[in-house]
């Protein structure tokens, strides 16, 4: 097998991290319990409750989709209703799952500009209907860092929080690139988790260098309640656990978690900044975590694209571009120069005609 020259166009193009591919080659010597009743499963969730300082609950799943839409779930009856953003995943990519494994509970969508949620968007789609017509208000969902690389101040999730109980609503936070937050921010986990008012939180393994697999963190145990019956009946109970949790084991304790998220920032704003000159060429947002979106004209995209670079266009016609933990720099530099090789090009050509 030959492996082509990298991509950016997704962080799930990469493969596995050596920390988490070697705790899944110890957690191959041998027999253990299944279902989860094994040491390693164990000793992934402490190495949580030890990186978050709390308490909490502990759970795995397969996937983001399944994580996000089983935590939600547990948070709503089917009556209830869930406010995010217009470009939160749970509302355009996860297919519906949220609604189906909730039995119902319908997304209330606040449009946004930035993806991020704010205190009065909240409220204003709380409090506009109280009748027994409408679905009730019961959670808020934030995503952490934001579908489109922007990360919330640990300020911004306190005030949401802060917001959500005066509602009565409860809080998850959709961290399918949480540690990529916590790299751009520098913070504790717990700063911008339990400490700030999150009572549920999602932790993308996939995304920052494992083979698969998302965490659940319960930091309000309460809420934890039954949460491995709903995992089991919606297909997320891995009959051999041990594979699940090992990687986290290898990422957790050994801080690669952090050291990969901090490896795909910075290829990010090397990225962003290689290119700072090219007129032609946009940042659409902030670059603050491992994405980026270029605004460009249709024609410079096609020449990237003719020159062999993937990327994917869904977000407001930008070229994005994801960097993961193993993103070679000497590539990113790559990319940098045939940007502004396409830029020139592009212009050439506009001139002449
Ligand atoms: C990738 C991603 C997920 C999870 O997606 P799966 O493909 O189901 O693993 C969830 N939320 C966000 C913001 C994501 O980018």
């Amino acid at each position: 097998m030959t492996y082509e020259p990298q991509q950016f166009a997704s962080d799930n193009y990469a493969g596995i991290c050596p920390e988490a591919w070697a705790a899944m080659e110890a957690a191959n010597g041998g027999h253990a319990p299944a279902y989860g009743n094994d040491d390693w499963t164990q000793r992934a969730a402490d190495a949580f409750r030890t990186l978050f300082e709390s308490p909490c609950e502990v759970f795995f799943a397969f996937n983001g989709t399944a994580a996000n839409s089983l935590a939600l779930a547990s948070l709503c009856q089917s009556y209830h209703s869930v406010i995010c953003s217009s470009s939160a995943h749970v509302e355009t990519d996860e297919c519906g799952a949220p609604e189906f494994f909730s039995n119902g509970s319908k997304l209330l969508v606040a449009s946004s500009v930035d993806g991020k949620l704010t205190p009065d968007a909240i409220r204003a789609l709380a409090t506009s209907r109280s009748d027994i017509h409408f679905p009730k208000p019961r959670v808020v969902t934030i995503t952490q860092p934001t579908e489109t690389g922007q990360v919330y101040t640990v300020d911004e999730i306190r005030a949401i929080a802060s917001a959500c109980r005066g509602l009565g609503l409860k809080l998850h936070m959709d961290g399918a690139r949480f540690a990529q937050a916590c790299a751009y921010l520098g913070c504790e986990p717990a700063d911008i988790t339990w400490r700030a008012g999150v009572d549920v939180l999602c932790f993308g393994g996939t995304k920052n260098g494992m083979a698969v697999g998302e965490a659940i963190l319960f930091f309000d145990r309460a809420l934890a309640e039954d949460f491995d019956y709903r995992c089991k009946q919606a297909g997320q109970l891995a009959s051999k656990m041990r594979f699940l949790a090992a990687p986290w084991v290898g990422m957790l304790e050994s801080g690669a978690w952090l050291r990969n998220a901090e490896h795909a920032n910075r290829c990010a704003t090397r990225l962003a900044a290689a290119i700072a000159d090219v007129a032609e060429v946009e940042p659409m947002f902030p670059v603050e975590a491992n994405a980026i979106f270029l605004r460009a004209p249709d024609p410079l995209l096609d020449e990237l694209r003719t020159r062999g670079w993937r990327f994917y266009t869904f977000i407001g016609g930008g070229a994005r571009f994801m960097f993961a933990w193993d993103a070679e720099v000497a590539r990113v530099d790559v990319l940098a120069k045939d940007i502004r090789a396409a830029a020139m090009a592009t212009a050439r050509t506009v001139q002449a005609a």
